[in-house]
């Protein structure tokens, strides 16, 4: 039989199939250390190998071969939601001896039921004196599933421990399915009609057969750690964990993360939405009496299902339900300047089905000069990581929009595409634009002669002035303001001051007069008058005009020269 063992960099990745030897530089032959591929080949038929295979059946026999507990715990919540059953063996001579070792020899001797058996026994027996209600997860080897027998005397031994069989899950790997589906559905029906909870294991590195999956009807998946390793670093991976944790969850399957050593692994898992983690990071295997100082410590989650509420798919599936009925057009345009998902309100804007945006190209959306500006902004965002923000008008259509391109990142802050949010302010700005013609007849009317109108709020602070001739197009109130105040006589600056602030209080109608340097740069005379009106808002505001009264005050002056009993001012 070939030796079809693989290399690993992690004790997390598994390695399957019928040859499988000792590794990890401890080698059967002693004094000498061999490499577990020298190991493969060169003790297979010989005595060593006999030798070995003889201690092996001897441990089983004897059970010397002991349960320990890895923790599997709650990623959201940190309580332990169950433990994984994993075998060990400490050889008086060789000292401990890892299961992916012996595990293979035990089955090539046709021992690994009865090794399996007593683990369940010793296992069940010490879970059931632990505090709280953790379940109980058991490797079945390859052939236990093909064998009618075998899988009735597992169940036996489960439902006769003192420890509850709806609490005990069978873990699985692919390819102890596929030699022969239909007997393995069955044994795995057998196994659910007694309330045994069964996990898909090492998911990832085998088949990963979807149909069969949902198929067989699994209550977990366990993620292989070897994709979890590269999760912190490697874009490529993260998608693949992404897309196993969203087909777990799309089957209602919780989704364990295996090997996670890093609380950076956690974190990202966490993102992503997975339910569950086993790895050094949570707890290494232990014995049943750490098992019990630890569930004291953390207690042990109740027997929920355990998934997240709100997945990141849950969240998708809502904010796509957002997404459709928008009032606003909502876009995201990839890196590779297609657009991955738009709503309807964008695709009115644009003037397209939707069918023609979503998955097109920009190039293939717009005419060749609207798609070449949108590609370049586009391109500067992500380059930039940057917001922009841009009003934008078709040519040949009187709609205008505010387009707001973000650009968003993933974990590691990698820009993996533009959110755009395009809002219609086509009635704003139709609005902006009768002010505009307005202000421009107020404008040529104010030329002619002082003709000002001006608005302050109910406690007399100024909010509106009529332009002035010649001002600037895009200043601000504040500076037309400005602009205005700079014209007064200073010497009338802190007397109509004073009067105004006396006049609010009373809220009676208010006038004074003051002089104001023209922009032909003579000085008028203006009379300022105001009366205190309800405001579209509901609110109080004094509405004012001021006026040129040069010409009153002229005779005014002339009549005071002739009877100087009268006061000109
Ligand atoms: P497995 O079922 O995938 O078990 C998980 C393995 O990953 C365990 O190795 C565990 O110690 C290791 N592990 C857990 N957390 C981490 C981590 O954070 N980083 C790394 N690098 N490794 C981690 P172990 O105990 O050496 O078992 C290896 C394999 O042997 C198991 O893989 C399973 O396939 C098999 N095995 C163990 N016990 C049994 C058993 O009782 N019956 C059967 N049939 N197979 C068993
Ligand atoms: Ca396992
Ligand atoms: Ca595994």
């Amino acid at each position: 039989m070939p030796c079809r063992r693989q290399e690993r960099d992690s004790g997390a990745s598994r390695r399957r199939g019928a040859c499988r030897c000792l590794s990890r530089g401890r080698s059967f032959v002693a004094g000498s250390v061999r490499t577990a591929r020298e190991n493969c080949v060169g003790m297979r038929g010989s005595r060593q190998a006999d030798a070995l295979r003889q201690r092996i059946v001897d441990a089983v026999c004897h059970e010397k071969i002991f349960p320990v507990y890895q923790p599997i715990v709650c990623l959201r919540s940190g309580a332990v939601h169950s433990l994984e059953v994993l075998a060990r063996w400490t050889d008086p001579e060789l000292g401990p001896v890892p299961p992916d070792d012996f595990i293979p020899i035990a089955l090539e001797a046709s021992l690994l039921p009865l090794l399996t058996l007593n683990l369940v026994r010793r296992a069940c027996a010490e879970a059931s004196a632990w505090p709280g209600v953790p379940r109980l997860a058991f490797n079945v080897p390859p052939s236990l599933l093909q064998d009618a027998p075998a899988v009735r005397l597992l169940v036996e031994a489960i439902s006769g421990s003192a420890f509850p069989q709806e609490r005990v899950c069978i873990e699985m790997t692919e390819d102890e399915l596929i030699e022969d589906d239909a007997t393995a559905e069955k044994a795995l029906g057998y196994l659910k009609s007694h309330g045994i909870r069964v996990a898909l294991d090492d998911f990832g590195t085998g088949f990963s057969n979807l149909v069969r999956l949902s198929r067989f009807g699994f209550d977990e998946l366990k993620i292989d750690g070897s994709l979890i390793q590269r999760l912190a670093t490697d874009r490529e991976s993260r998608k693949v964990v992404s897309a196993v944790i969203g087909l777990g969850h799309s089957l209602e399957v919780a989704v364990v993360a295996e090997g996670v050593e890093t609380e950076a692994q956690a974190s990202v898992l966490r993102e992503l939405g997975c339910d569950f983690a086993q790895g050094w990071l949570t707890g290494r295997p232990m014995s049943s009496h750490d098992v019990i100082a630890l569930l004291t410590a953390t207690p042990a989650s109740t027997l929920s299902t355990g998934l997240a509420p709100l997945s990141p798919y849950l969240r998708q599936h809502q904010l796509s339900s957002l997404y459709t009925g928008a009032p606003v057009g909502l876009a995201f345009l990839s890196p590779d300047m297609r657009y991955s998902a738009a709503n309807t309100e964008f695709a009115r804007m644009v003037g397209r089905p939707l069918s023609e945006i979503v998955d097109a190209h920009v190039s293939q959306v717009y005419a060749p000069g609207i798609a070449e500006w949108i590609l370049r902004e586009s391109r500067q965002i992500l380059g930039d990581g940057t917001t922009s923000t841009v009003e934008f008008r078709f040519p040949d259509r009187d709609e205008t929009f505010l387009v707001v391109g973000t650009c968003v990142t993933d974990e590691t802050a990698q820009a993996i595409g533009v959110s755009v949010v395009a809002i219609d302010i086509t009635d704003r700005k139709h609005a902006e634009e009768e002010i505009r013609a307005r202000e421009a007849i107020y404008r040529g009317a104010v030329e002619l002669g002082p003709n000002v109108a001006w608005v302050s709020d109910g406690d007399g602070k100024l909010t509106y002035i009529s332009p002035a001739p010649h001002e600037p197009e895009g200043g601000t109130m504040d500076a037309r303001m400005a602009a205005w105040y700079a014209r007064m006589d200073p010497d009338d600056r802190m007397r109509v001051h004073a009067e105004w602030l006396a006049a609010i209080p009373t809220q009676d109608a208010f006038e004074t007069r003051f002089r104001l340097r023209w922009f032909d740069d003579r000085w008028r005379w203006v009379s300022s008058r105001a009366v205190l009106r309800t405001t579209a808002d509901g609110g109080r505001g004094w509405f004012g005009v001021f006026t040129d009264i040069s010409r009153q005050v002229e005779l005014e002056e002339q009549l005071a020269r002739i009877d100087p009993g009268i006061d000109a001012r």
